[in-house]
């Protein structure tokens, strides 16, 4: 049995989903937020957080730890691959090089941990900001 209050979530969920999708941008909350509310005018934050708690326990989306000092950003593209986080202009980038090593890593095990993915930020200066523009 599906209730209105259900499918409202359902809705809810699906255009937090989207907006974080949409751009690789790799938005804090807030952000997302703001893009989320431009389609649905009466959620709020509280409600965009819990959603990303349950995208995140899904495997839809992943938090980006280890930014220091900032908030939390968040992706929509759950499988593993390089971050490059430019420390000018703060933008995070998805690479798309792969490290055969890394992903050599995936299914196995190393010091009797066993590896299902990995978050990797590279840091430095983006190629806009080295570029000037
Ligand atoms: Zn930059
Ligand atoms: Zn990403």
């Amino acid at each position: 049995m599906t209730t209105t209050c259900q499918r409202r979530n359902t809705r809810q969920r699906q255009v937090v989903l989207e907006e974080l999708m949409a751009e690789c941008s790799h938005p804090t909350a807030g952000e997302l937020y703001r893009r989320v509310r431009e389609r649905l005018p009466r959620i709020s934050l509280g409600t965009v957080y819990r959603n990303l708690e349950i995208l995140q326990e899904s495997g839809q989306a992943v938090r980006l730890a280890g930014c220091s000092g900032q908030e939390a950003r968040y992706d929509g593209r759950p499988e593993p691959h390089l971050h490059f986080h430019c420390a000018g202009c703060e933008n995070i980038t998805d690479l798309e090089t792969v490290f055969p090593l890394m992903d050599d890593l995936l299914g196995s095990t190393l010091e009797n941990h066993e590896i299902d993915g990995y978050h990797v930020i590279l840091r430095g200066t983006c190629r806009n900001c080295r570029s000037g523009a």
